[in-house]
């Protein structure tokens, strides 16, 4: 159960004693790389700068309103906001986009390369900017700490569909170009905070990208992805793009007359109609019936993401109120695994937030009992060869978790979950999940938690 004593101390508390003490985050970083010696260095940064967010100087801003003009990938706002401010208070970060990932290599920690989604945050210790010698650098308390690379524009980017839309907005690809993302319903049917999970802003992110002016297709239309995606085929000359992912919001009722199966379905169905193999095929949608589950797949989805989101029982429960509403946590777990009978065990990668497992009011309040739930959640999957993995959480401020805990998890539970992740994978056999790109750190491109870093390449 959730909870902790006063007298044990909070995680959290236990981070900012560490840097009251020593006045910096740098010492929090150094101290965890130091105690967790098998947790690769890189994986500590990311999962900082994913927590927390990182800043920007103008000069390392991608200089892109987001219409395929300039050097480098602007970042697409592909499902949530994942920033720790809204775009009204972002200024100029709004207005000329930061890119959408940074890869950091070298510095003082010489780090292998490692690719990180970016989240805005202004008053993060960590900024991105030019050094003396004008290349761009990632600086912690002032101190220059590694290299950055920025994406490069991609050519299909630089097109637009026959109705002007741009790729971008309609297939935007993530993890340095691997994945497609596309997300085809831009809302959810969980709506408000009665149903609405708790940690999550797609459906903010939807009003603030309208409020803003920018194009933001609500649903999007079949014909629309297949133009998007002819232009990525065309263009992707290194065929660099290797999946693409079909989401959105949870569709309780119906869109377009169709349910959650025949709308999400009908996408990979189009898909692998006209280009048939050329990408992996992935769904993250609910945990459904195994008759939908099987439409997936013949609609011919080849991995299946029923995310779990979060394993203790009572903080599912607060969180993702419309789908313990609607579906239950029992029957959505029975459902994973019932789904692992269509796709098979390893096509079936259920996602989880971490982070919010610690976040008050209602969160455990000391590392080892998050850590303790989490893995307990990990060992019942993973022992029916169902390998799940996680997104950092990203504390928006819209959402009610974000509001209440700006800072996110400790960054603490974040380096003992990977180290608890590998050492449960390892302990059951299994190994790295398909779909993701080359695994280790630096190879892996999954750039919202660095789960892939941190597992042997
Ligand atoms: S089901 Fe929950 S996490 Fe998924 S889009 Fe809806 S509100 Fe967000």
């Amino acid at each position: 159960m959730a909870g902790g004593t006063a007298a044990e101390g909070g995680a959290e508390k236990e981070d900012q004693r560490m840097q009251s003490q020593t006045g910096s985050r740098t010492a929090l970083v150094e101290d965890l790389m130091g105690r967790f010696p098998d947790v690769p260095r890189e994986a500590v940064i990311k999962e900082d700068l994913l927590r927390g967010g990182m800043a920007f100087d103008e000069s390392a801003l991608s200089g892109s309103s987001g219409t395929g003009g300039g050097e480098v990938k602007p970042k697409s706002y592909f499902i949530f906001s994942f920033d720790h401010r809204t775009l009204p208070e972002l200024g100029a970060a709004a207005l000329n986009r930061p890119p959408e990932e940074i890869v950091l290599t070298g510095g003082p920690y010489e780090l292998r390369r490692t690719v990180v989604s970016v989240r805005v945050n202004p008053d993060s210790p960590y900024r991105v900017g030019a050094g003396d010698d004008g290349t761009l650098g990632l600086y912690l308390d002032g101190v220059r700490i590694a290299d950055v690379g920025l994406p490069p524009m991609p050519d299909y980017y630089r097109h637009t569909l026959a109705n002007g839309k741009s790729v971008m907005e309609v297939a935007p690809t993530i993890q340095w170009g691997y994945l497609i993302y596309l997300t085809v319903f831009r809302v959810c049917q969980y709506f408000g905070a009665k149903e609405e999970c708790q940690y999550c802003d797609i459906n903010h992110n939807w009003r603030q990208h309208k409020a803003a002016g920018r194009p933001y297709t609500g649903v999007k239309p079949v014909e629309e992805v297949l133009e998007a995606l002819a232009l990525i085929d065309e263009h992707d000359t290194a065929r660099a793009s290797k999946a693409y992912t079909l989401t959105g919001g949870a569709i309780t009722s119906q869109v377009g007359g169709k349910d959650e199966a025949d709308f999400y379905g009908q996408y990979a169905k189009a898909i692998e109609e006209r280009f048939p193999g050329r990408w992996i095929g992935k769904v993250v949608a609910q945990a459904l019936p195994r008759e939908d589950v099987q439409r997936f797949h013949d609609y011919g989805v080849r991995i299946y993401h029923p995310n779990f989101e979060v394993w203790d029982k009572r903080l599912f429960e607060l969180y993702c109120p419309g789908k313990e509403r609607y579906v239950g946590r029992d029957e959505w777990h029975r459902r994973i695994l019932d789904s692992t009978e269509v796709f098979g065990p390893e096509n079936v990668i259920p996602n989880f937030v971490a982070g919010v497992e610690m976040a008050a009011p209602h969160g455990f309040t000391t590392v080892d009992e998050a850590i303790s739930s989490t893995e307990e959640g990990l060992r019942y999957f993973m022992s029916h060869g169902v390998v799940p993995r996680f997104t950092t959480w990203c504390p928006e401020p819209t959402t009610p978790l974000g509001k209440a805990n700006p800072d996110g998890a400790p960054l603490e539970y974040h380096i003992r979950l990977l180290q608890t992740y590998r050492g449960t994978l390892e302990e059951f056999g299994l190994s790295s999940p398909p779909g993701y790109g080359p695994a280790g750190p630096g190879n892996a491109v999954f750039s919202v938690s660095s789960f892939m870093d941190s597992l042997t390449g």
